[in-house]
């Protein structure tokens, strides 16, 4: 096991005119498993590389417990990847793919080598494919060997880049629990790239995550998801993601009304209108969470179009015309019909403002 510590990295391509990651610093403790997640090109490979030693940073240092590997030869690193290609040698069985990693970065006989890689098909129940080879294989198969492939070296940490991307959703769901199972049986450190924000709210004890090279910000999943930082964290994690509305603020003091033209009215008291209004900002965007939208049964509250009912099992998503793709996700037993005028509350706890320029939480 191991900590990592990341700081201040920075990698560049193309002499500087492409700036990949840009100043992330981020600790992982011994034991976490810590999720990475953001769009198309936010960084994320390019950071998982470095951290594997595949790519040097242009500035900043890596730590893995407590050493300084920054300039460490990939393979002096103790870590592992696991690749979203499966990255396995198509003329290798699958034992001796597992193998090969062993007698390059370790100096066990062949026996116990013979008896690790046994060990680890019968853990990742793949015992009856050791004498495949890897065009042999379903995809769900070539990412169990590559993983056990991972595994059988008893790496300090563990690097996935995307793994499942490549596999059906069903089989997408079993493996990630079955990643979640061995990362705790072996309580190994473990950081996880995805693009899929659902992927990294479901497996992560903490999620990482990047826009623009930048990190966002870090936290347990229901924190930020609960207490996103900025506009866009918002509106990258949950499915369905937060409800935006852009809003004028004005008031001081004990009160603040949140207006605009499409008739949208919200007044903030208390706590809430004092953070609001101390600082200034007039143009902002209101951000509610959409299970914190709830159908009021008087006429108090807002009023609002029923443009779409979207049945989802449990529970209805109502698109309502408050704001863009803005949905209340209420009980099944609430189905207004499509065109229903409703009247809708949330609690100002519930409520996030963003600065409507810098996108930063104002509350
Ligand atoms: P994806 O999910 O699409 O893989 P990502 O978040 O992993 O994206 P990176 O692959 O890390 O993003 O790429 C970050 C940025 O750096 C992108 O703009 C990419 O085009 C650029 N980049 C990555 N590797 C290189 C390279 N070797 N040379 C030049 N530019 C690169």
């Amino acid at each position: 096991m191991a900590t990592v510590t990341l700081d201040n990295l920075r990698k560049e391509f193309d002499n500087g005119r492409i700036v990949a990651v840009d100043g992330v610093s981020l600790d992982v403790e011994d034991g976490e498993f810590v999720t990475v997640v953001g769009p198309s090109g936010c960084g994320k490979s390019t950071t998982l590389r470095m951290l594997a030693g595949l790519e040097s940073p242009t500035s900043g240092t890596i730590e893995i417990d407590g050493e300084d590997v920054t300039d460490v030869h990939a393979r002096r690193r103790d870590v592992a990847m696991v690749f979203q290609n499966y990255a396995l040698y198509p003329h290798k069985t699958v034992r001796q793919n597992m193998a090969f990693g062993l007698r390059m970065s370790t100096d066990l006989s062949k026996a116990e080598r013979e008896e690790r890689v046994r060990e680890t098909a019968e853990m990742m129940d793949i015992e009856e494919l050791l004498n495949d080879r890897p065009n042999e294989l379903s995809g769900g198969q070539k990412q169990r060997v590559a993983l056990g492939r991972a595994i059988v070296r008893e790496p300090n940490v563990f690097l996935f880049d995307e793994p499942l991307s490549n596999l059906d959703a069903k089989l997408r769901t079993t493996m990630r629990t079955e990643i979640q199972r061995l990362q705790n049986e072996l309580d190994i450190t473990a950081i996880y790239v995805t693009h899929d924000q659902e992927e990294a709210m479901t497996m992560g004890d903490r999620i990482a995550i990047l826009n623009d090279g930048v990190l966002q910000q870090t936290g347990a999943p229901t924190e930020v998801y609960r207490n996103p930082r900025n506009e866009f964290v918002g509106g990258f994690v949950g499915s369905p993601s937060m409800n935006f509305v852009d809003v004028a603020v004005e008031g001081d003091g004990g009160r603040v009304a949140l207006t605009n033209d499409d008739g949208f009215a919200y007044e903030l008291t208390g706590e809430a209108a004092r953070a609001a209004s101390g600082t200034g900002v007039t143009e902002a965007r209101l951000g509610v969470l959409p299970e914190n939208v709830t159908v009021a049964e008087d006429e108090d509250g807002l009023r609002a179009t029923v443009e779409v009912v979207e049945p989802v099992g449990s529970d209805n998503y109502l698109h309502l015309d408050l704001g863009p793709d803005f949905i209340a996700r209420v009980d099944s037993h609430v189905e207004p019909s499509n065109g229903d005028t409703i009247r809708v509350t949330f609690d100002q706890r519930d409520v996030t403002l963003f600065d409507a320029e810098s996108g930063e939480s104002l509350l």
